[in-house]
């Protein structure tokens, strides 16, 4: 039988502590697998702290393990992009958390999901620890609201654990759009896909990347990214007023009419003026989010630099991306591949 590719892509953000502690579990599950040639890209993404001294630590003990550090913090979004972009096009790819919240132990399932012809596996959370009620909870409602909002099925309570088989990994490398979100992208491409639940375990060092307020503004990134429902509603919000201030109008001069009512003045001129320019505002703001979608998409810009990158010494055979990646020289800043 013919041996399976297997890469793993770790993103990590000052996860110096964290990072010790998930390679050996990670080493350990994935020595067991039969049959599968394996190997580890570590993504830094900008680290404050020693991330990327201990990743290089992991690469040398291990020859196995790929590291890859990035200009700055461009995101998990992007930091991921980048470790996918270097997964050789033969290779399956599995996405993991740097925190150890994903349990590497559960990769044997996604592999055998994978075997049996799934090609996108992912894990889907039935509970989760050391997670704030409120974070829970509005984790919750964001992937009601989405699922609802987006024509793009997004599986609900669902991360970026997940297994992508080599042509979903080839196929989301044509999806270049600067607006990263992952969980939609990942649904876009469609392909047989299984869950497999699992219990989200509380991180093993460090502290949480996504402050309440990132999270929001995630929450908002994916919406505007995967639906323009938004705007629709604005339009219909538009008209719903339009319906009522011409009753009213119509209700004002009967009034006038029949019982020769004074208009009643002031106050309720400045209701409808304050209530009118407030949902133009927000329609208007609305437009604004799109625009600036937009506005990102026309720039162009690629969605990170690569500062280094040293792939791993064996495992999975060299594809073509590695060789373009791994002749950049030592701190030299380059482009992220586009491919197109
Ligand atoms: N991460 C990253 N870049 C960032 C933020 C986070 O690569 O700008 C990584 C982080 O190191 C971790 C994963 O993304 O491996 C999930 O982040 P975190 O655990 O902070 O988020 P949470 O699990 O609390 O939602
Ligand atoms: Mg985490």
């Amino acid at each position: 039988m013919a041996r399976d590719c297997l890469t793993v892509v770790v993103a990590a953000r000052n996860e110096a502590e964290a990072l010790p502690a998930l390679h050996p579990r990670l080493r350990a599950v994935l020595v067991q697998l039969e049959a599968l040639d394996w190997r580890v890209i570590y993504v830094d993404d900008g680290s404050l702290d020693a991330t990327w001294e201990v990743m290089q630590r992991l690469a040398e003990e291990d020859r196995r393990v790929g590291v890859l550090r990035l200009s700055r913090n461009f995101g998990k979004e992007a930091a991921l992009t980048a470790g996918l972009d270097l997964v050789a096009p033969h290779s399956a790819v599995l996405i993991l958390d740097a925190d150890g919240q994903d349990p590497p132990e559960l990769i044997p399932q996604f592999v055998a999901a994978w075997r049996e012809g799934y090609d996108n596996v992912f894990g889907t959370r039935v509970e989760r620890d050391g997670e704030t009620w409120l974070k829970r909870f509005s984790a919750h409602g964001f992937y009601r609201v989405i699922g609802r909002l987006s024509k793009t099925p997004i599986p609900a309570d669902t991360g970026d654990f997940r297994l992508l088989s080599p042509r979903v990994q080839q196929a989301l490398k044509q999806l270049r759009e600067r607006h990263r979100f992952m969980k939609g992208l990942f649904g876009w491409v469609g392909y047989g896909q299984r869950a497999i639940p699992y219990h989200r375990e509380a991180r093993i060092a460090g502290r949480s990347n996504f402050s309440a307020w990132k999270l929001w503004n995630f929450a908002l990134e994916g919406i505007t990214s995967f639906s323009t429902a938004p705007l629709r509603a604005a339009t219909y919000l538009g008209l719903l007023v339009a319906a009522l201030a011409f009753i009213y109008a119509v209700m004002i001069v009967v009034r006038a009419l029949w019982h020769g009512d004074p208009v009643a003045g002031w106050p309720s001129m400045m209701t409808v003026v304050l209530f009118l320019g407030g949902t133009q505002l927000i329609a208007l703001g609305m437009i604004g989010e799109y625009l600036g979608r937009l506005y990102d998409e026309a720039k162009q810009r690629p969605l990170y630099l690569i500062d280094q990158w040293n792939p791993a010494s064996e495992g999975v055979s060299s594809g073509p991306t590695e060789a373009t990646g791994a002749s950049h020289a030592h701190g030299e800043a380059v482009a992220g591949r586009q491919d197109r």
